[in-house]
């Protein structure tokens, strides 16, 4: 016996689920699962990543001052206020570790994207749900939701599982409505996605109470590296710096994700595959009888008619060889969240989704 217990909340942390990589029985099954980029990294990116092997004696660079230049380069940033994380996971961390702990709350909405309520746990404080209005961010329902204990308001614009987002101007008035003790973080992990958009970068510059996550993980292909970046005021990104360790970045990371940042032809390829890809997608879904919001991310959220229907064309998907997400740990147990793939993938979820409903009603 031992009396060996970890703070509160830990234990109320339900253990995160990654999609699956794999059919038992079945070789080359597709991932659609974890919203991957099917074209994968750059050429430029692998290079960097293959000269880096040269040098991983090295303890990697601290300050992280090339990756940053180089988006902020790119993006028309101040890279004094770009701050780089394992991931946007471990940006997300950060922001909890910094701004909220016991008795403190933390919002995010009713299908946001799981790690909001994991790190807040994990930091000892609340996480509250607030209701999406069919399957979109509610500004009103997040503003009515904010207590004197509200720390933090996670919103991730595009959402991931339900493709949805809000417009910029909504966005500005959730920022402005927000209490003055609150911090606004824009998860923008689709944010390249969406034509013309910045992310929110520009709402990060007019005001003090809102801070920008990125990822290297999807549009650029290198999720299995661990990249993301955070755009903030001042005042944020110097106490993430405090929380951040020195090394949480390997050299290796870091030179792949600058060579990605510049290499703007293959990002504009691949953004346009996807464009391509996930409207022809949604439309043979659609005609199948299975219909889905309209998505501005890399992936669609197929919805069926009940959840029975919803994990009997998982199944038959997967008896294809096709792996998708289920998402009823999102409350929405009746959709599947399918990744847009290559044109072959698309044409074989197409497909196997048409077989289906064909003998589903
Ligand atoms: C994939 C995803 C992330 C996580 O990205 P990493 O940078 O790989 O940690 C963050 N937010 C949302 C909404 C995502 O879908």
């Amino acid at each position: 016996m031992s009396n060996i217990t970890p703070q509160p909340g830990i234990l109320d942390i339900t253990l995160y689920q990654g999609g699956a990589a794999h059919v038992p029985g079945i070789a080359n099954a597709v991932k659609l699962s974890s919203n991957e980029n099917p074209f994968g990294p750059s050429e430029a990116a692998k290079d960097a990543f293959r000269k880096a092997s040269y040098h991983l004696h090295r303890y990697p660079s601290s300050d992280h001052a090339e990756l940053r230049g180089a988006i902020g380069e790119i993006f028309g940033l101040d890279p004094a206020r770009i701050l780089c994380g394992a991931g946007s996971d471990e940006l997300i961390s950060f922001l909890c570790q910094a701004y909220a702990g016991p008795g403190d709350e933390v919002i995010h909405t009713e299908h946001g994207f799981g790690m909001y309520r994991i790190s807040a746990l994990a930091n000892g404080a609340t996480p509250v749900e607030v209701p999406e209005r069919e399957r979109v961010t509610d500004v009103d329902a997040i503003l009515g939701a904010c207590t004197d204990a509200t720390k933090l308001v996670f919103i991730a614009n595009p959402n991931n599982p339900t493709g949805t987002m809000i417009g910029e101007g909504e966005v500005a008035r959730l920022a402005a409505g927000l209490p003055d003790h609150v911090l606004l973080v824009l998860d923008g992990a689709y944010a390249e996605y969406v034509d013309g958009y910045d992310g929110g970068a520009s709402l990060v510059e007019a005001r003090q109470n809102v801070v920008m996550t990125r990822t290297f993980s999807k549009l650029y292909g290198l999720g299995g590296l661990r990249i993301g970046w955070a755009y903030g005021p001042d005042h944020v990104i110097s106490v993430l710096a405090r929380v951040r360790g020195p090394f949480n970045l390997s050299s290796a990371a870091l030179a792949a994700a600058e060579a990605a940042v510049r290499d703007t032809d293959w990002a504009e390829k691949c953004r346009e595959g996807n464009t391509r890809w996930r409207a022809w997608l949604a439309e043979a879904l659609g005609e199948h009888g299975v219909p889905s919001d309209t998505s501005l991310g890399n992936f669609i959220l197929a919805r069926f008619a009940t959840r029975a229907e919803a994990e009997a064309c998982d199944e038959h998907l997967k008896s294809e060889g096709l792996i998708v997400r289920r998402v009823a740990g999102y409350n929405l147990p009746n959709c599947l969240r399918i990744t847009v793939g290559d044109e072959a993938s698309c044409r074989r979820v197409a497909h196997a989704v048409g077989q289906f409903m064909a003998t589903a009603r």
